[in-house]
């Protein structure tokens, strides 16, 4: 029997149908499904595949439709090379480096010059005529040596194929028209199939995310598989940019950033500091009736302190760089040490200093330490709005929710064993009376866990299983719909983390609980138990709010600036019906007193 007769038993559908070898997986589909099946790719016995995969065995298909998470995937993903295609058709010196597909949509990184709004609808312009072209997207095997050969002219395809695939082995690529990709695919059959995108913005990034390497020109877009889905996300981007919060908490004199006062630093106005402190005092009524106490730390910490807990070295890339002590720095001037020199003689503990502390755990934890303690006085919860800094990239910053300081609603618990369960459930409580009243109703909740297949974690599995156990317990309570996401835990313990939907349907991480078995490890903190041994407590760290800057920030947008009553910056307004009144209106609210009855569900007490 010659090879092209040879027939082949494709599942399809519920059904086994016969088809000559070498059948494209697309034709399959066309067979059984019909021309408007829908289909963007091919999972050809569970992996995906292009429509115009070849079957050479026996099989099962199904088939990947556009509006699918995966389907979207891929044409989002092919969307992105339609988009490198235009760009180095427009700009030849452009360097295509990475264009993955995201949530809503696509970007691209090019090493190429800035450019602006009048190049961006160039692109999108050239990219609606390459749709229009109906350019095949083919697929096409080489060995690394042809690869090598293929992308001799760009570095960062070249560093990818070094990271990825080594030095001996082949890989695929995707062409269209003149552009070729590393990729692997797979892909839509032509650019015809990409019909319901929109460039959106540019912004700038790094090769590799990191800093020191070369700076890129990104260009975002959003995709879908239809006209409506596209306008859709148009309408809500545009409702999202009218509840900006930049934008409204600059009309509403809320917050200031000040270029003088540094990037990422928020200032907060007089009006924006009463919802500040509205929700402050709403907190602490709450922490006063659970048992919390307040405490208040300073906003630097010797570097030993964060030796011990770990935060230095390890996290250095996301903090201020240390201070120094004045007589120190006037040596290491005097022998000519380098920054760098410095840096490693801090790493190595050769020379002291203080840091801009970038957590408040340390210093809550040398309070519990201040005095011994015994079991009586546990559950010792210790609370403060602590303000914390940390090294954001300026890429990153952005208004309220993404800053360099912030002051959190932190508060550590310190706990034996048997009282984590209860705690959490207390912590919980708090984040959702704060999410009711604020009607933030709909959120969601995940539960961090072990991957069971590392052993990266601290503390014996005996104890995860009983914090895990007490998440799941505590979490279970609320009523919520909570997921279980193993592989998410930190290495120090299991947290819960609230995932908050916006009125746009966009989503916020705002607060969380973490269990922490690490920390009082680290600083080998300890309590009399009833028996009249040492025994270690558990740390909880607990942040309903999350930090104030962000949770405002969501806050304005969530509320589109008209805040409830009792958080609004103005509650009451008086006018007076002519000029002779002023007088009396004025002396009556010369100090314009919070109307302190406001009951936070808007009715009166
Ligand atoms: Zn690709
Ligand atoms: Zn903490």
């Amino acid at each position: 029997m010659s090879y092209a007769t040879k027939m082949i038993k494709v599942k399809c559908d519920g059904a086994v149908h016969e088809f000559p070898a070498q059948t494209s997986a697309g034709k399959v589909i066309k067979k059984v499904y019909g021309k408007k099946s829908g289909a963007v790719a091919a999972l050809v016995n569970n992996e995906e595949k292009d429509l115009s995969y070849l079957l050479s065995e026996n099989c099962d298909i199904n088939l990947i439709k556009d509006d699918s998470d995966e389907g979207l995937y891929i044409m989002r993903h092919s969307c992105a090379h339609l988009l490198a295609q235009a760009v180095t058709k427009l700009f030849p010196e452009a360097k295509p480096t990475i264009g993955p597909p995201v949530k809503d949509g696509f970007y691209y990184d090019f090493y190429m010059d800035p450019i602006n709004e009048n190049d961006l609808n160039k692109i999108e312009k050239l990219m609606r005529k390459i749709v229009k072209q109906n350019i095949p997207i083919q697929r096409e095997e080489h060995d690394n040596e042809t690869l090598r050969e293929m992308f001799s002219n760009n570095l960062f395809k070249s560093e990818i194929m070094d990271d990825k695939i080594g030095e001996d082995v082949g890989s695929s690529a995707y062409r269209q028209g003149e552009f070729v990709d590393l990729c692997r695919g797979p892909h839509v059959e032509s650019t015809s199939k990409l019909r319901w995108f929109k460039l959106t913005n540019t912004s700038q990034a790094f090769w590799r995310g990191d800093s020191s390497r070369e700076t890129l020109v990104r260009i975002y877009g959003m995709c879908y598989s239809s006209k409506e889905d596209l306008q859709t996300r148009e309408t809500l981007l545009r409702e999202a940019a009218k509840r900006d919060h930049r934008k409204l908490g600059k009309d509403l004199q809320l917050f200031h950033i000040d270029e003088m006062v540094g990037q990422g630093l928020i200032l907060w106005t007089p009006r924006g500091t009463i919802v500040r402190n509205e929700l402050q005092q709403f907190i602490s009524e709450h922490l006063t009736r659970q048992g919390y106490q307040q405490i208040h730390t300073p906003h630097i910490g010797k570097l030993d302190l964060y030796k011990t807990s770990g935060h230095f070295p390890y996290y250095q890339d996301s903090q201020y760089p240390p201070i120094v002590k004045r007589d120190t720095l006037r040596r290491l001037s005097d022998e000519e040490c380098s920054c760098s020199d410095l840096t490693n003689l801090m790493s190595e503990g050769d020379i002291d200093g203080y840091m801009l502390k970038p957590m408040n755990c340390p210093h809550h934890i040398r309070v519990y330490a201040s005095q011994p303690r015994s079991y009586r006085d546990l559950p010792l919860r210790l609370a403060e709005f602590g303000t914390v800094y940390r090294w954001e990239q300026s890429g990153e910053i952005s208004g309220m929710t993404r800053v360099r300081g912030f002051t959190q609603d932190d508060a550590h618990l310190f706990v034996t064993e048997d009282q984590i369960e209860q705690e959490l459930l207390g912590c919980i409580e708090l984040v959702k009376i704060i999410f009711g009243t604020l009607g933030m109703e709909n959120y969601r909740v995940r539960i961090g866990l072990r991957d069971p297949n590392s052993d990266k974690y601290v503390g014996s599995p005996d104890k995860w299983n009983k914090a895990e156990d007490a998440c799941r317990n505590a979490t279970a309570s609320l009523g919520v719909e909570f997921s279980e996401e193993p592989g998410e835990a930190a290495f120090y313990g299991p947290k819960i983390d609230f995932v908050v939907n916006d009125v746009l349907g966009r989503e916020w991480q705002l607060g969380t609980v973490q269990v922490d078995y690490n920390l009082p490890e680290r600083f080998n903190l300890s309590y009399t138990g009833s028996d009249g041994n040492k025994h270690q407590p558990v740390m909880i760290h607990r942040a309903p709010f999350g930090s104030m800057e962000r949770f405002c920030g969501v806050l304005i947008e969530h509320f589109n600036g008209m805040f409830p009553t009792w958080l609004s910056p103005t509650q009451v307004h008086i006018l007076t019906i002519s000029e002779k009144h002023k007088n009396y209106a004025r002396k009556n609210c010369s100090n314009p007193a919070r109307i302190s009855n406001t009951c936070r569900n808007g009715h009166w007490r």
